[in-house]
């Protein structure tokens, strides 16, 4: 298990290239482990940098091969020149922050519209993360009837109070992980927070066109 699910709060590891992988044009690093969250489940890559040898190379993206195991993607001319070579991996820690914060944000928008409805509602239509804010786009008719403010408020409740947030892997396919927090339990391969008080406030903007509901999730 890659080292951004055991120890999310790992800023640098020292690791090595194990082996180089070339998909399409370009020349990926599979790194003997990371703290490199690959992108997937509407979170964006992390951020950061690889160095080697005295040079620092900046993170392009980390995206999950076909196995579900993770690439990284450097701003190299030649990224082949790195394998078997020991490297320093250093994360953009406020960008990752606020990605968990955004996607943690986002179960809880789902797990509070579902208590107000009083049943389960399917999926949203598009669940995505921006550098400061994260949506769920729902149909109209999957929501009716919900009011927003209400839920806002509740979430800035929840928010605001030490709540721990569990996540682990399944126990047959360690890529299958599980989220949960208070009575609720989903699927979800995702970085969270450890603790809903880590998200603090959020402010919620909520708008409807043609025929679904776009509701935006904002920190502070
Ligand atoms: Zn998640």
């Amino acid at each position: 298990m890659p080292a951004y699910y055991k120890h999310p709060e790992w800023n640098e590891l020292d690791t090595a290239v194990k082996e180089t992988v070339a998909l399409g044009d370009q020349i990926y690093l599979r790194f003997e482990d990371t703290i490199f969250y690959a992108q997937g489940g509407g979170q964006k890559s992390d951020r950061g940098t690889v160095s080697a040898e005295g040079n620092a190379y900046p993170l392009i993206k980390c995206i999950k091969d076909e196995h579900g195991d993770p690439l990284a993607l450097i701003d190299s001319e030649h990224p082949e020149e790195l394998l078997g070579k020991k490297v320093h991996l250093a994360l953009d820690r406020p960008f990752r922050d606020t990605q968990m914060k955004l996607h943690t944000s986002l179960h809880l928008l789902h797990m509070l519209i579902e208590k107000h409805l009083g049943h389960d509602i399917e999926n949203p239509i598009t669940s995505d993360i921006e550098e400061d804010f994260a949506f769920n786009k729902y149909k109209n008719a999957v929501v009716e009837g919900v009011d927003f403010q209400m839920i806002a408020q509740e979430m800035n409740e929840l928010t605001a109070q030490d709540i721990p947030v569990e996540t682990w892997s399944d126990e047959k396919d360690p890529h299958y992980r599980y989220w949960k927090c208070m009575d609720t339990t989903i699927p979800c391969g995702g970085i969270h927070v450890k603790n809903l008080k880590e998200i603090g406030p959020v402010s919620l903007v909520f708008h409807s066109k043609k025929g679904n509901m776009t509701v935006q999730v904002r920190l502070g």
